[in-house]
């Protein structure tokens, strides 16, 4: 096991007042996730925009701390590391964002920005030479282009130099944070092959987000279902797409997009709007939401019941009828 987060959360205080010193209500971004991802195994985390998917993905690699609940990466609790050891643990661990482009300095070129993290690492230039001229054919890309800037490349080229640069200093796990939604569907393809190739080629462990379900089924070994803080479902790809359990696992999957406003239907009445990270629902924070809703969803909070193998649903009804 490469990464095994415990009960992870991460809440921003939303503050008014002249001074911005009254809190006055709390975003659960991430609100109690508990997983593990196997070395060389790629984990989806899919779920709506806003569900907490990207800051999950910052308290693995502790871009931010915490609000409660750990992290062990390789066996090392991230917490118990000095400034040192935390810089060089956060060397193993690298992300790649939905639009690298637009992070890139537009003034340095090719080479020089897949070489900062060498550089800033402390590497010596004629090393991070030879590494930029090892990459740029790894990810599809040729020598040449380390002269280039950025702007005379395509998106997919772009998302190209992004994965070379969170390659540069081989790390052992990637954060790929929506790598392929800004691609045209013809170019999505491409840098999910590519993404799998080099996991391959060097045993990479990836945290795979995205909020759509068909983008991940390529990649991913094991899919979580995320839903306003919370991992709803989790389970093996086969099964997640075969038999998945929770209603908005079912959602998600269904052909109609049920989650257009007012396409979906209670027994009783439209459901309104989604529910927010500030104001999340009593219960089964999915109740409002769900057609199947019953008493106790409206007060209970289901755990992530067991229904077997690796497959765990948080749904009362679930767990009344398995
Ligand atoms: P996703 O990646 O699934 O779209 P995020 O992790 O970006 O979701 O955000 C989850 C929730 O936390 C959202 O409601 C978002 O507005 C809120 N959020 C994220 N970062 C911050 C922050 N730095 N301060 C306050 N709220 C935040
Ligand atoms: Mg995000």
């Amino acid at each position: 096991m490469l990464i095994r987060a415990d009960n992870l959360a991460k809440h921003y205080p939303v503050t008014t007042g002249f001074f911005g010193n009254k809190v006055a209500a709390t975003v659960r971004a991430v609100d109690g996730v508990s997983f593990t991802i196997e070395r060389g195994e790629t984990l989806a985390l899919v779920g709506e925009s806003g569900c907490g998917k990207s800051t999950t993905g910052r308290l693995l690699t502790r871009l931010v701390e915490p609000t409660a609940g750990t992290v062990r990466f390789d066996n090392i609790e991230m917490s118990e590391l000095g400034r040192e050891e935390l810089r060089a643990t956060r060397r193993r661990m690298q992300l790649v964002f939905q639009d690298a482009g637009s992070s890139f300095n537009p003034r340095m070129t090719v080479g020089a920005l897949i070489a900062e993290p060498m550089h800033l690492a402390g590497a010596p230039a004629a090393a991070c030479k030879a590494r930029v001229q090892e990459l740029l054919p790894l990810v599809g890309l040729s020598a040449e282009h380390a002269e280039r800037y950025p702007h005379e490349f395509s998106g997919g080229q772009r998302q190209r130099i992004g994965i070379a640069r969170a390659l540069a200093l081989r790390p052992d796990f990637v954060v790929c944070d929506e790598p392929v939604s800004a691609l045209d569907v013809s170019v999505q393809a491409q840098v999910i092959n590519l993404l799998t190739r080099l996991q391959r080629e060097f045993g990479l462990t990836y945290l795979f987000i995205s909020h759509d379900l068909r983008v991940v089924r390529h990649v991913a070994d094991r899919v979580a279902v995320m839903y306003l803080g919370r991992i709803v479902e989790i389970a093996d790809k086969a099964t997640l797409y075969k038999s998945p359990q929770h209603p908005y696992t079912k959602a998600l999957l269904s052909a109609v997009p049920a989650h257009r406003p007012g396409a979906v239907r209670t027994r009783t009445e439209v459901v309104g709007e989604v529910a927010s990270a500030r104001n999340v629902p009593s219960g089964c924070r999915y109740h409002p939401r769900c057609p199947y809703a019953m008493e106790i969803c409206k007060t209970q909070d289901p755990e992530l019941y067991d229904l077997g193998g690796s497959h765990r649903s948080a749904c009362h009804l679930v767990n009344a009828t398995h």
